[in-house]
């Protein structure tokens, strides 16, 4: 491979075309790298990624995950699944094969290549958690058989799937834990509150609160979650994870609800809807060992992020029609 800078990579990135991989692509572009960036376009769209096909440095893949892949690349970023409920409930069964056996895959895939395997786990380890803020050695409270199972089960298993493949074979794993993440990209029909609550907004339609909105979320902005991974991957050998990823300005639905209603000057209503089965009731990171070990934090307060997230929907639903 010619190499124009020693600093150089070919990286792939496993759900590339989806809300997150997008921007990390994006970000690893600039860094001057070339990014493999693979997806079966379940979740994801080539929208996300249509500015970039003329660039010299970026190459598509559709592929699953799910099935063997022989690439030749010295940094692999695992971010490969569905990660809203409504989207990860769809087809459960492919959810908890796309998280297995897709780690098994791009593992096995690290093995061969000796490199360094990045993985997106979620807060969802540690279901509906007993402990509050929620610290990395705290196992979880997790539904085994649940509606939810498929992703917070997966997900652990994927976990344990690193953690094996560094005790076993030395492999280089970087694992962090995301929290509940937001900003442009996000898919408009995913379910999830923050772009339920935009898309509603923007469109005059009722506010579908789960429950009485008193559950509790922590929203990070998705640029700041970009800069955590990257230091993430950037930290020595010796940090594998897992580290959590988020925000930890904590904000109950129905804050969430008027502040979208506040700067969105909506006609829209709030409506409560049942609360889904095994709901978390709440859920904020404690950033501790990111901050200790990547100096990292969060910089976007929720305010600046909903304004550039409605921003985003603003421009998009008209393209799509969706307004
Ligand atoms: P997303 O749905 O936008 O992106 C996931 C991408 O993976 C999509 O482009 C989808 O098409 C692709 N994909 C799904 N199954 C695949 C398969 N079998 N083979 C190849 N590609 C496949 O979701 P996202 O929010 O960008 O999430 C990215 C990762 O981060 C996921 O692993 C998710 O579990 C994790 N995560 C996200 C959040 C969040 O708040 N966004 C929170 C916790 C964890
Ligand atoms: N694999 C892959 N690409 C590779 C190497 C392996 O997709 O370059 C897959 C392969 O299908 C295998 C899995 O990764 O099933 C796990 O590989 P590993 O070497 O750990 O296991 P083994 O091949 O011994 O079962
Ligand atoms: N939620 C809601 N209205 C919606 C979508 C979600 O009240 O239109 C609630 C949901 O019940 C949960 C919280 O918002 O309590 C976050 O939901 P999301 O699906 O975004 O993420 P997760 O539950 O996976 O954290």
């Amino acid at each position: 491979m010619t190499r124009l800078y020693d600093s150089r990579k070919r990286i792939l990135v496993t759900g590339g075309a989806g809300f997150l991989g997008s921007h990390l692509v994006d970000r690893l572009l600039e860094q001057g790298h070339e990014v493999i960036c693979l997806d079966n376009l379940f979740t994801g769209t080539k929208r996300n990624i249509d500015h970039l096909h003329n660039h010299p440095r970026f190459e598509f893949m559709r592929h699953d995950v799910t099935f063997p892949l022989y690439v030749e690349v010295d940094e692999i970023y695992n971010l490969a699944c569905p990660a809203s409920p409504v989207h990860y409930q769809h087809d459960p069964v492919q959810t908890t094969k796309t998280s297995v056996h897709g780690a098994i895959n791009m593992l096995g895939l690290a093995k061969r290549l000796k490199c360094k395997i990045f993985h997106a786990s979620t807060s969802e380890v540690y279901g509906d958690p007993h402990v509050h803020p929620q610290t990395e050695d705290y196992w979880g409270h997790v539904n085994p058989i649940g509606p939810r199972s498929c992703y917070d089960e997966g997900k652990r298993c994927a976990e344990t799937l690193f953690f094996d493949y560094h005790r076993q074979h030395d492999l280089q794993i970087k694992v962090v834990r995301i929290f509940n993440t937001y900003g442009p990209r996000m898919h408009h029909a995913d379910g999830r509150v923050v772009s339920n609550f935009i898309v509603q907004a923007l469109r005059g339609e009722d506010i579908t609160i789960y429950g009485d909105g008193s559950q509790t979320r922590s929203f990070c902005y998705v640029d700041d979650l970009v800069e955590g991974f990257l230091r993430m991957t950037a930290s020595g050998p010796e940090i594998t994870g897992p580290i959590n990823i988020g925000n930890p300005g904590e904000f109950t639905i129905g804050e969430l609800a008027e502040k979208v209603l506040a700067k969105t000057d909506t006609k829209s209503k709030v409506v409560y809807h049942d609360l889904p089965q095994d709901d978390p009731k709440q859920r904020r990171p404690d950033i501790t060992r990111a901050n200790t070990h990547l100096d990292w934090e969060p910089k976007v307060p929720l305010d600046e992020g909903l304004e550039r997230t409605i921003a985003y929907f603003r421009k998009i639903l008209p393209e799509l029609e969706l307004v």
